[in-house]
């Protein structure tokens, strides 16, 4: 605005003065032209004695030169006319002596004034010249330079003012306008812009909701997890990790931001970070706090890696039983063999004596049946770590499944000199696999009476608190009992308390370890609780549906 205002200040005063300069000049002009026009139609010599005589005639303000046909000055009203050279040359001299009357304006060295002349030439030949000097135009626009600054200056403040002015008025509401909720515009001009601004501000929220949607699911996901995840950046910053994480490495406080090497220590692990974060993938397995986990580095394609634990403890400690059964078996299934293969071969040899020869081969028939029940065993416990119960599950009265088992092992029982008594409630139903029921009863049992002393007793108790709640069975012993340390190893494979007294009485180290199987399989809880020398107490409660 200020530059405007200038700007047309410079052309308008421009104008005006050249419209002036025009206007003036003509006047100028006009007024030397009547002035010679006065004296046309007089000769020289007349024109000479008029001025002599009456001074009046000759103008005080304009200059009045007289010229012969030749171009020498023979008057002049204001320089001495002898000084003056030869004037035949002048343009206006040239027009008039050619065409009556001529015009010319010259300007002054300084060009600061400029002279309009006008010549007639009268009718004895001689040339008579009127001449005005006034300001050159540029002297004009000289001259009106310092008020046309001033005026300028001033408005060139006003306007700036008035631009501040309007400016503030249109920028403030601007600033102070709210833009949370729905916006007022100010002034209508303003109204599609507040409409763009609240769309886009609707748009960035349904973004922003979206995204932090997102954000929750995966962190949901990543808190869910049950394996540690890392991700990290392309330079091995950790930018997220799960709580599961945390466990594997014991940190309560959030490692984001740390560098993934202060985590992994270990060299070769270090490395192996690096490579993934190169782009390579990779596969160790670590042990962090007595557990075992299976960890993969792998590159993520957007630049970075991601690091998954996976806990192994369990699979490696099955994998572990399971070489340690393989081991055990052949072991249990050898010593046997090794007995009977002894024997065979000194009955063979004929080195038996007549006398020895029924108690070696009543050894064969007893080793021979130990192999026989281990091999069975053995069977029954890859059927049910195979999880197939061929017998399916049906609902049966377990009672009368303990009274049958207890009716095969009377012969065991009475031979042992223990009774047997089944106490508690009839009738207790239960969804089950019978042939897996009466195996379980019959290797409780079995060690009731096997690890009992004569004379001793042993009780199977049945008890339901609530018709189709839990039922609760007991077998109860008044045997020799089971000592502390091995409570709860006698529930492992091949376990045997005292290994001496299990080979007499035939125990295979299987019964338990099956026992806890098929309780597992009917989703029942056992408890074991002895005293040693006094007995032992094994409950099962099994869980029924109702
Ligand atoms: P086994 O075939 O040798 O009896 P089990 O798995 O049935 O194998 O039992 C493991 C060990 O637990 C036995 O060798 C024995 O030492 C001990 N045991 C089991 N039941 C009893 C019990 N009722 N009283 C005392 N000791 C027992």
């Amino acid at each position: 605005m200020t530059l405007l205002a200038i700007v047309s200040i410079a052309l308008v005063s421009i104008a005006l003065c050249l419209i002036f300069f025009r206007q003036f000049t003509s006047t100028l002009r006009t007024e030397i032209k009547a002035r010679a026009e006065m004296f046309r139609e007089m000769s020289a010599a007349q024109l000479m004695a008029t001025w002599h005589a009456q001074s009046a005639f000759v103008p005080k303000d304009m200059r009045l030169t007289l010229i012969a046909p030749d171009g020498m000055v023979i008057y002049d009203n204001t320089v001495d006319a002898a000084k003056l050279g030869n004037h035949a040359e002048r343009q206006e001299i040239r027009q008039a002596v050619a065409m009556g009357s001529g015009a010319s304006v010259r300007y002054s060295d300084t060009l600061r004034q400029q002279t309009c002349y006008f010549a007639v030439r009268l009718p004895d030949g001689f040339v008579l010249r009127t001449a005005k000097t006034s300001d050159s135009i540029f002297a004009l626009f000289g001259r009106a330079l310092p008020p046309v600054a001033a005026v300028t200056l001033v408005f060139a403040l006003l306007s700036h003012i008035a631009a501040r002015r309007l400016t503030s008025r249109i920028v403030e509401p601007i600033n102070a306008m709210r833009l949370d909720g729905e916006p007022i515009p100010p002034y209508d001009e303003l109204t599609p812009l507040v409409r763009a601004i609240a769309e886009q501000r609707q748009r960035i929220a349904a973004q922003f909701a979206n995204l932090a949607e997102r954000t929750a699911t995966i962190n949901a996901i990543m808190d869910g997890m049950s394996e540690g995840t890392l991700l990290l950046d392309p330079r091995g910053t950790i930018v997220a990790a799960n709580p599961s994480a945390g466990k594997i490495f014991g940190f309560t406080h959030p490692v984001t931001g740390k560098h993934i090497l202060e985590l992994l220590r270990e060299p070769h692990l270090a490395k192996l970070a690096r490579q993934a974060l190169a782009g390579q993938r990779h596969e160790e397995t670590i042990q962090r706090q007595d557990r075992d986990y299976r960890v993969y580095f792998s590159p993520v394609a957007s630049g970075g890696a991601a690091l998954l634990f996976l806990d192994i403890t369990a699979s490696r400690k099955a994998e572990r039983l399971r070489r340690e059964f393989s081991a055990n078996v052949s072991h249990e299934l050898k010593t046997p063999l090794t007995s009977i293969s002894g024997y065979a071969e000194m009955l063979a040899n004929g080195m038996a004596r007549e006398a020895d020869q029924a108690e070696f081969l009543a050894k064969i028939r007893d080793e021979s049946g130990r192999m026989l029940a281990l091999i069975d065993d053995i069977l029954l416990l890859s059927r049910l770590d195979e999880e197939k119960t061929e017998s399916a599950f049906a609902e049966m009265d377990i009672t009368q499944i303990a009274t049958e088992t207890a009716a095969a092992l009377a012969e065991k029982a009475a031979a042992a000199q223990v009774s047997v008594r089944i106490a508690g409630q009839e009738n207790m139903l239960l969804v089950a696999s019978r042939s897996l029921i009466a195996e379980l009863f019959f290797n409780l049992l079995d060690n009731a009476i096997k690890y009992n002393r004569p004379g001793g007793m042993v009780e199977v108790g049945f008890s339901q608190e609530k018709s189709g709640g839990p039922i609760k069975l007991c077998v109860k012993d008044t045997g020799i009992g089971i000592p502390l340390a091995a409570r709860v190893r006698v529930f492992e494979r091949f376990y045997r308390v005292d290994t001496s007294r299990s080979k007499i009485t035939g125990g295979t180290g299987l019964g338990l370890a099956i026992v806890k199987h098929i309780a597992l399989i009917h989703k029942a809880e056992i408890s074991l609780n002895s005293r040693e020398g006094e007995g032992t107490i094994v409950t099962v409660v099994f869980p029924t549906s109702g």
